[in-house]
């Protein structure tokens, strides 16, 4: 285990349980059958950061400009304004698409949508919720009281709070489908699937996009073929030689498995993607919150629930103040 492994068990309680023998551990919580998500295909990407900007559109959120004599997002992190990323690696001379070794990749970072999330699991007011029907995660922040330990608890670095704001929220990736935006219960996609040109990023059911990524692995590199636009299946197609994939599925284990998964040219740690166990920290966490710590969840609860209150009736008081 490197140290942010170790701070991320540690911060969700499961450093205790490794070292108690007493403890009973719960296992990995298994895929919903109509769970959904995205496969992101590094090898077709070509950087156009297109669902970055559309992401920014769909979730109402600004550009982060770091020169006002340049107009488009220069966003290179996730924040509270960026739900959605485009990374570039590049080694040596960077001239090879897709190679490890004097070539470049991108790679896109979001919320993945994770099987048994550990962001919902260390919540200590269900304001992080998974879609008991489609899988999705997503954030209330009605219910929220600014804790942040899903932010300790994401392996992925993903929920962002707005330091910056009086009353800061967290921010992440909800699948296009909260509160205001809806997308995937109104029957469209995803909006930086939507306006992919090549295929590199796609929606679909979690079993969907497993195979199709399994399809894309068993491709001869250099032969051409079609590629869906924007979900699984679709008769839109993009036309392209296969790259030489890297035979693995990043999400389909890692960390209790995602919805959001990953195929690329090269390993996906090159990609900034973390080496993760297949056991969720959720369940690790969990064995401690259930076990040696389950007479401590009466007070935990209550100061919780204060927090709550307290919170909600100074935004409360706040949007009072704002009005008159
Ligand atoms: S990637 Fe992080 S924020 Fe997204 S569901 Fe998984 S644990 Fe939660
Ligand atoms: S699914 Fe929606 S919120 Fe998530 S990265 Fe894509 S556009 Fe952004
Ligand atoms: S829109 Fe598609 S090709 Fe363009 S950067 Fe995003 S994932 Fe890559």
């Amino acid at each position: 285990m490197n140290r942010r492994d170790f701070l991320k068990v540690a911060g969700s309680g499961a450093l205790i349980a490794t070292a108690s023998s007493t403890v009973e551990a719960r296992g990995n919580k298994e895929p919903l059958p109509n769970a959904v998500g995205m496969l992101y295909d590094s090898t077709l990407c070509i950087g156009c950061r297109a669902c970055v900007y559309k992401c920014k559109e769909v979730n109402d959120m600004p550009s982060v400009v770091r020169d006002n004599e340049v107009q488009w997002d220069q966003a290179e992190e996730l924040s509270g304004d960026t739900l959605n990323i485009i990374k570039a690696y590049k080694h040596g001379t960077g001239e090879t698409k897709n190679s490890a070794t004097d070539g470049f990749a991108f790679i896109k970072r979001n919320c993945m949508h994770c099987v048994d999330a550990g962001c919902v699991s260390v919540c200590p007011v269900s304001a992080m919720i998974k879609d008991p029907e489609t899988g999705i995660v997503s954030h209330n922040p009605d219910a929220c009281i600014g804790c942040r330990y899903c932010v300790a608890a994401c392996p992925y670095n993903v929920p962002k709070y707005e330091y910056d704001e009086a009353f800061g929220q967290i921010q992440k990736c909800q699948l296009c489908n909260q509160k205001g935006v809806e997308r995937i219960s109104k029957g469209q996609n995803p909006g930086c699937v939507e306006v992919c040109p090549t295929g590199a990023n796609i929606f679909g059911t979690r079993e969907e996009l497993l195979a199709e990524a399994k399809r894309r692995l068993a491709m001869t590199p250099g032969e051409e073929y079609s590629f869906p636009l924007e979900r699984v299946g679709s008769t839109y197609t993009h036309r392209a030689k296969a790259a030489a994939y890297h035979p693995h599925i990043f999400g389909e284990s890692e960390g209790g498995g995602t919805q959001v998964m990953v195929i690329a040219g090269m390993e996906h740690t090159k990609l900034g993607l973390p080496d993760l166990p297949e056991r969720s920290y959720a369940s690790m966490s969990e064995t401690v919150q259930h076990s040696i710590y389950g007479g401590m969840l009466a007070p935990a609860g209550l100061l919780a629930g204060l927090l709550y209150f307290a919170r909600r009736n100074t935004k409360h008081d706040d949007e009072g103040e704002g009005e008159a």
